[in-house]
């Protein structure tokens, strides 16, 4: 059976970029196919620790992850995973011994890494380093296919790289995931998606992101996220079209507006195509975006702490299983068994 992967990094309460750009479509795959397929949702706790976490929010964080997980919709079958990284000691085993395939030249072109370390005065080694433990979390399991945003698809193809370079070296132990333009094809969406920040739409929206209004965490009142929405940055050119090169901030609202309402974007576009006021546009994303936070706040509600717990207990064992036999098969064919 084939395994669909992915994790959501627990550092803080998830923004709607996370929810719209990797977990719905995950929840989505899970829907469609847990009948036939592995689904492994989990909770990348040792990523959490390259930024300065607060060990008391760490946990609460994760505790709240999982609830998010639930009530986006994932369905709770024998085939679906949900388990924390750190309860799995083969990730960081497997990661030392990726690291000593991996090369700084590859590692340094890392987009991710340069813009999360810009104009940082020090620099944890887990920011360089931190692909690196991700590829490893998707080759432990075989996964195939790894619903990620389109700020993670380097990343994707640097597990690609690692797996093949691996396999060339050692024999055949990884499955190598298929390439960024399948997982998009699997995923259902025609380009990877990437929310922008509200108030600096180059940029991605980010939950790391100091400025409050820049990013709608799941968690905002649906007043405090339509307040959020109508100081949205646009432009001054006065007409609503999807450009994300010289329109970013309208741009992504036509993108949020599709991805929340189920609307395919080239509808929402051309249903504003023609219209000039960006108040009305932003009024129309506003409500949307509230509706959908009112109803997941209601469903978070609903899940509680012994339903994770007993999650957990079934992936975690399950993850355990399957990590280290693979773990096993790498370490005799590096000959460290
Ligand atoms: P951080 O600032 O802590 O890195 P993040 O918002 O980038 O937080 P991650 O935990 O790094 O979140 O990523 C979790 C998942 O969310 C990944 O699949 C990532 O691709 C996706 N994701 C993150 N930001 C966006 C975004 N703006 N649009 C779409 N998907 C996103
Ligand atoms: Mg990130």
């Amino acid at each position: 059976m084939k395994t669909i992967l992915t994790g959501l990094r627990a550092n803080s309460v998830f923004t709607i970029g996370n929810y719209l750009g990797a977990l719905l479509p995950m929840v989505r795959l899970a829907k469609e196919h847990s009948g036939d397929y592995h689904v492994n949702l989990f909770v990348p706790d040792l990523h959490s620790l390259i930024s300065e976490v607060d060990g008391g929010d760490l946990q609460a964080n994760i505790m709240q992850s999982i609830k998010f997980y639930i009530a986006a919709g994932l369905p709770l079958n024998d085939n679906v995973h949900v388990y924390r990284q750190s309860r799995v000691p083969a990730h960081s085993e497997l990661c030392w011994i990726l690291n000593c395939v991996a090369t700084m030249g590859e590692m340094n072109r890392m987009t991710q890494y340069k813009e999360k370390s810009e104009g940082k005065a020090s620099v944890n080694v887990g920011i360089f380093d931190y692909p690196v433990l991700m590829a490893g979390d998707i080759l432990l399991y075989s996964a195939e296919y790894i619903p990620v945003g389109e700020d993670q698809f380097q990343h994707i193809e640097l597990a690609r790289n690692l797996a093949t370079r691996f396999n060339n070296r050692y024999g055949e132990v990884f499955t190598v995931p298929v390439s960024t333009a399948e997982q998009v094809k699997f995923m259902g969406v025609a380009d990877g998606i990437r929310i922008r920040d509200l108030l600096n739409p180059e940029k991605k929206m980010s939950k790391s992101t100091k400025a409050e209004n820049s990013k709608i965490m799941l968690d905002d009142t649906p007043e405090k996220a339509a307040k959020k929405i109508m100081s949205a940055t646009t432009d001054s050119l006065g007409k609503i079209k999807f450009d994300m090169f010289n329109q970013p901030g309208v741009s992504n609202l036509l993108q949020i507006e599709a991805l929340v309402s189920g609307v395919p974007l080239q509808d929402v576009v051309s249903t504003w195509a023609g219209e000039t006021k960006y108040g009305d546009l932003k009024k129309k994303v506003a409500s949307s975006v509230s509706g959908m936070l009112s109803e997941f706040q209601v469903r978070i509600e609903k899940s509680t702490e012994e339903q994770v717990y007993e999650l957990l207990e079934k992936g975690e064992e399950y993850a355990n299983r399957v990590a280290n036999a693979k773990l096993l098969e790498v370490q005799k064919a590096v000959g460290l068994r």
